[in-house]
């Protein structure tokens, strides 16, 4: 009995997510997060950014009798949002100080005659004595918190104003109140609970993997050219270019800007009025490339966001994860491309030390970890991932510079990390990172003199390398598992997997160090000898079949409707419909009614023309 239930539950879900949005399946974890709307039972749920938060709660609310009320801090999101429930077919509503009584009042009216499934509201309205009582008197079906994060002081962007939600609980017992946020750290996901006073709340963790970004990371080394040849592969295409400063940002708009590429500055510096021209324009399509400070991006739901790079090295792996996670949010390849130099964590270190203030907690942890992940050679999306406590499987990721290839590694890396881990065997496994370096380069520190250890066979074997590339590598091996640190003086241990090494059974690898003429070498992929066959690019499997002239005929016209409606072109379709439009070919309304990200109401509103330029351009 309650297994048919449970397949009949699912079938609605699954129809309700065709029809109006046109998908076929569920993305990880959706279904189970719906289930649990449908069930009533509060829920904490985790997906990180393009998981695909919003219909976790979306498509429930149109199976369930009654109003979903989303609470959501941007009031710059809320009409977007409401925006594509709207394409869709989806009678949606906000409520917010952009309004004018009027306006507000036909919203309440349309709640009054059961005409609305979505209302979205920000924290502080909502808590209102006057908002609660209309609420009470209304069928609501449940809560959605966006960003819950944001109730909480661990989190990176705590909202005092989200505290006074843990009323929702007291006042509306019997409604499930559910929680979405994409931060991942476990202290942040308790608290979210405990200061929503949510009843044993189901908890859904997804992956952290964002498998259609490719990650590369670069030293600068002529940045304006770097950052042109990024520019080059994505001609027309929306990307946003973050900086450490504002004059970062201003230097380097007038350039690329001077050089004829389509960029808007975005900082704190600007007015409001600017700054909001200048994201209106981004997310309007009608400025390609935002250059911006960090205070850039929350609040920004483009879709078709194609590349993320990075002038410099966030100042932690949350950062960066939570800036390049912008990209590729329609689930198409993008690319993130972080240009780091040494540099960078002096200038993070002064800029703490300018502020007086000891730096953060935990901050120099973070800086660290992010260096690493600069200079280390573990593939991009393990590192990441492993960073927030989840191990990815399998051996190549195919969207990584590192398992493409397209990175140099040391062509003898066998036999380079055989010398360091026998070094650290012979100096029984008591030794940091540094002495280990000076061994191998045969220092004639008083330590190693004392320690009688320049009569070690590893002395000197790497005397050519300067000490940097030593230690690099060293941490390289550690970043790989090859080698573990144990303990308050960081003491080098070699690992099991180090002992494979040893015997030559595992090749780790190792980065060439960086040299002055870095960056002809970069463009002709190398690579060393690697274990299983490489994946196709991410890139290459998503644009396969894709009529590339149809898919521009396909945007101008995107364009002019989106322009017509007065919403940004994603909104009428995302990148991922109109790539397989131009793959399908649809010529009837029903064969269209199958593209992907196509349900009925925008078969209606926008299939014909559709067709017609398809048809046309077949001739
Ligand atoms: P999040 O809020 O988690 O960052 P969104 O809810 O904005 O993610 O979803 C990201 C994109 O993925 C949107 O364009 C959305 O329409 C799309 N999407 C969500 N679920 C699915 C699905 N099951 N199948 C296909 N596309 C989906
Ligand atoms: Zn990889």
């Amino acid at each position: 009995m309650a297994r048919l239930r449970g397949r009949s539950l699912t079938a609605m879900l699954k129809e309700a997510l065709k029809k109006f949005w046109g998908y076929d399946g569920f993305r990880p974890l959706q279904e189970e997060a719906m289930r649990t709307v449908l069930d009533r039972r509060d829920s904490v749920v985790i997906l990180p950014t393009g998981g695909g938060k919003s219909l976790c709660y979306q498509v429930p609310s149109i199976c369930m009798p009654g109003l979903a009320v989303v609470v959501s801090p941007l009031i710059s999101l809320m009409k977007d949002q409401v925006d594509a429930l709207r394409a869709c077919g989806v009678p949606a509503a906000y409520i917010n100080s952009t309004q004018s009584p009027e306006e507000r009042r036909s919203v309440s009216r349309s709640i009054e005659q059961g005409q609305l499934k979505l209302l979205y509201i920000a924290p502080e309205r909502l808590v209102q004595p006057r908002t609660l009582e209309f609420l009470a008197r209304s069928h609501v079906s449940l809560f959605a918190i966006d960003e819950a994060h944001c109730i909480s002081e661990w989190g990176h962007d705590f909202r005092p104003e989200y505290r006074e939600l843990s009323l929702l609980k007291r006042q509306f017992p019997k409604l499930g109140v559910h929680a979405f946020t994409a931060t991942a750290t476990p202290r942040v996901r308790d608290d979210i609970a405990v200061q929503l006073g949510l009843t044993d709340p189901v908890r859904l963790v997804g992956s952290f993997d964002r498998p259609n970004l490719i990650y590369r990371v670069e030293r600068r080394d002529g940045l304006v050219e770097q950052i042109r040849k990024v520019l080059e592969q994505h001609r027309q295409e929306a990307g946003v270019i973050y900086c450490l400063t504002r004059r970062d940002v201003d230097t380097l708009h007038t350039t690329l800007s001077g050089m004829g590429y389509r960029t808007l500055p975005y900082h704190a510096g600007l007015s409001d009025e600017e700054r909001h021209r200048h994201q209106d324009a981004f997310v309007g399509d009608r400025v390609d490339t935002i250059i911006a400070t960090v205070a850039f991006g929350m609040g920004i739901d483009k879709s078709n966001v194609r590349y993320v790079v990075h002038a410099g090295m966030p100042k932690s792996l949350e950062n960066y994860q939570q800036e390049s996670g912008r990209a590729g949010r329609d689930g198409l390849e993008a690319d993130c491309v972080l240009f780091y130099s040494a540099g960078d964590v002096v200038s993070w270190k002064q800029r703490w030390a300018k502020d007086a203030t000891a730096p953060p907690d935990g901050a120099l942890e973070s800086l660290d970890a992010m260096a690493a992940y600069c200079t280390g050679a573990v593939c991009r999306h393990k590192a990441l991932t492993r960073y927030f406590g989840q191990e990815l499987p399998g051996e190549l990721c195919g969207a990584c510079d590192l398992c493409l290839g397209q990175v140099d590694t040391v062509p003898d890396s066998l036999i380079v990390s055989q010398k360091i881990l026998s070094s650290v065997v012979r100096q029984q496994e008591r030794f940091g990172g540094d002495y280990t370096a000076l061994v191998l380069r045969g220092s004639h520190d008083q330590r190693i003199l004392q320690n009688g250890h320049e009569k070690l066979s590893t002395y000197g074997l790497l005397a050519s390398e300067s000490q940097r590339t030593v230690r690099d590598w060293i941490e390289q091996l550690a970043g790989q598992g090859y080698l573990r640190k144990v303990g308050e003086y960081q003491v080098l241990e070699v690992t099991p997997l180090g002992r494979q090494v040893l015997r030559g059974q595992i090749t780790p690898r190792l980065l060439k160090p960086a040299e002055p003429d870095a960056e002809e070498k970069r463009t002709k992929p190398t690579g060393g000898k690697l274990p299983g066959s490489p994946k196709p690019s991410v890139a290459a499997e998503s644009w396969e079949g894709v009529d590339r002239t149809l898919f521009e005929s396909l945007r101008q016209l995107r364009r002019k409707l989106a322009d017509e409606m007065g919403v940004p072109a994603y909104i009428v379709f995302s990148d991922a419909s109109l790539r397989d439009m131009a793959r399908q070919r649809p010529q009837t309304l029903d064969e269209f009614r199958k593209i992907r990200g196509v349900g009925d109401r925008k078969t209606e509103d926008f299939g014909e023309e559709f067709i017609e330029l398809i048809a046309d351009s077949t001739g």
